[in-house]
């Protein structure tokens, strides 16, 4: 290599030494509720970008005017905040999936955070009877509302559905056998199989029946001394349609009560209003289970019952208390958090007409194609880039989360295209924005699906966009 020439001499010795620049940025007050490794790390980091790029003769990529003492302060502290940020943040969601797996699932009622909020700040009686001053349950809390709700004797919340079944396995049947019909043996989103759980909980799977059709006596030529339950799981992401038959919960536990054998039913979802009513297909409801007669019933609090994530169990009093009892109870029980959310969640269900207003999910779910057009109308006008194509267009929604599988909700996004730029790279732009906006290519459009957007959230979109849509060549200012 070349020894340095003058010019680039004269650069190295423009840039600053970590120490003065890091005094200068405290002398300034600058970035002061930045802790100091993040600012020293920054100031190392930048100082030797610097250095390599004026070697490598690529200085105008890293930094367009003279190094200076205060450009260099301010390119440290902006590095700082950005290496400092939270890794777990806010994202606006329009892809129109509204219980969206990677993005948190449902989005939590006023009330429910509220009371994580209170939960969270100080004490509470969380497993403290006020009345008598003596030990309580944390389960206390919840078993009221559950039970009122699905009319079930007895109620059960651990950390969420896949933990409800492993426990109603490993309690229930542990060692026997678990009949599950073979068109039920799904895989739900990320790894659930039933398969494996069972194994977890130490039952042994028999399947019965075919892929498409599965008759009564499919499981009852299946029962017999090693039978510890009869499973019924809800098809959650996916339908089998055509020729097909399957046996109807009643039937199910009709036959498990004369044969001495309890039903467990996975409903997944769980709904604890008739989706019906809120113009959505029909979902299997919590209180039609229990009416049905199965021993045990689980499903998600983050899915359609638009609470936190956990599993709920409701059923008959000698199975629930079976799974309380179980060691394993211990190990995937729920939080104080989780219970204080759930519980404001469960209350506003308690006056059905409340739930599709006050509880995101299903007021994102119900709510009429013409509000969302409204919605991505108020967007295209604060929408300002020249050269941008916006268009509002109709489109169907998704309910997402292994939910409503077949449902397509219409609705109506908000559509950008630009000359010279791919619907992908606008889709990077906004999804990798200081405020991500995520949404969804189709036919080399960027479609932001209003659906899920909040009002409130509207002028934030129209910003993102804005500031970080640019017409003609990228600008790739790095700092
Ligand atoms: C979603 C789902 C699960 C898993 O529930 P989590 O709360 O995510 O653990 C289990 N069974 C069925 C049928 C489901 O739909």
């Amino acid at each position: 290599m070349n020894p340095p020439d003058e010019k680039t001499r004269e650069l190295l010795r423009s840039i600053p030494q970590v120490n003065d620049l890091l005094e200068f940025i405290e002398g300034q007050g600058l970035g002061s509720d930045l802790p100091r490794k993040v600012l020293l790390d920054s100031a190392q980091s930048l100082l030797e970008e610097l250095r390599e790029s004026i070697l490598a003769g690529t200085l105008d990529e890293v930094c367009r005017e003279d190094i200076t003492l205060e450009l260099a302060a301010s390119m440290v502290v902006q590095r700082g905040w950005q290496s400092f940020r939270t890794n777990l943040r806010k994202v606006i969601n329009a892809t129109g999936v509204v219980l969206h797996t990677n993005l948190g699932r449902a989005p939590l009622a006023a009330a429910a955070f509220e009371a994580m909020g209170e939960a969270g700040e100080g004490y509470c009686n969380l497993e403290y009877v006020l009345e008598s001053g003596e030990r309580g349950s944390r389960q206390q809390h919840l078993e009221q509302w559950l039970r009122e709700l699905t009319g079930a004797e007895a109620a059960l919340v651990v950390n969420n559905n896949a933990a409800a079944v492993l426990l109603a396995v490993a309690a229930v049947a542990r060692g026997r056998e678990v009949v599950v019909s073979r068109g039920e043996l799904v895989e739900i989103g990320d790894s659930f199989r039933l398969p494996e759980i069972m194994a977890q909980g130490g039952a042994r799977l028999v399947d019965v029946g075919t892929t498409n059709r599965t008759v009564l006596d499919d499981y009852r030529n299946a029962i017999g001394p090693e039978t510890g339950a009869l499973m019924k799981i809800h098809q959650s992401n996916f339908r089998i349609v055509g020729y097909t038959d399957e046996v109807s919960l009643e039937e199910l536990t009709r036959l498990g009560r004369q044969q001495f054998v309890p039903v467990i039913c996975d409903l997944g979802s769980g709904c604890l209003v008739d989706l019906r009513r809120l113009g959505l297909p029909a979902e299997p409801m919590l209180k039609t289970a229990v009416e049905s007669g199965a021993d045990i019933v689980t499903a998600s609090g983050d899915k359609l019952l638009g609470g936190p994530q956990a599993g709920i169990v409701v059923g008959s009093r000698e199975y629930v208390e079976a799974l309380r009892k179980h060691p394993l109870a211990r190990a995937v029980r729920v939080d104080k958090m989780t219970i204080a959310a759930l519980e404001a969640t469960l209350r506003i269900y308690m006056d059905p007409w409340r739930a599709p207003l006050d509880i995101p999910a299903l007021r994102m779910l119900s709510e009429d194609a013409t509000v969302v057009r409204d919605r991505a109308r108020r967007l295209k006008r604060l929408v300002k880039v020249e050269g941008l194509t916006c268009e509002v267009v109709d489109e169907v929604s998704r309910a997402g989360g292994g939910t409503l599988p077949m449902a397509e909700v219409p609705t109506y996004c908000l559509a950008l295209s630009a000359p010279g730029r791919g619907a992908s790279e606008l889709e990077r732009l906004l999804r990798t924005a200081d405020v991500s906006v995520l949404g969804r290519v189709k036919d080399d459009r960027l479609l932001l699906d209003l659906r899920t957007v909040a009002d409130g959230e509207v002028p934030t979109v129209a910003l993102v966009i804005n500031e970080n849509i640019q017409a003609g060549p990228p600008c790739d200012d790095a700092t």
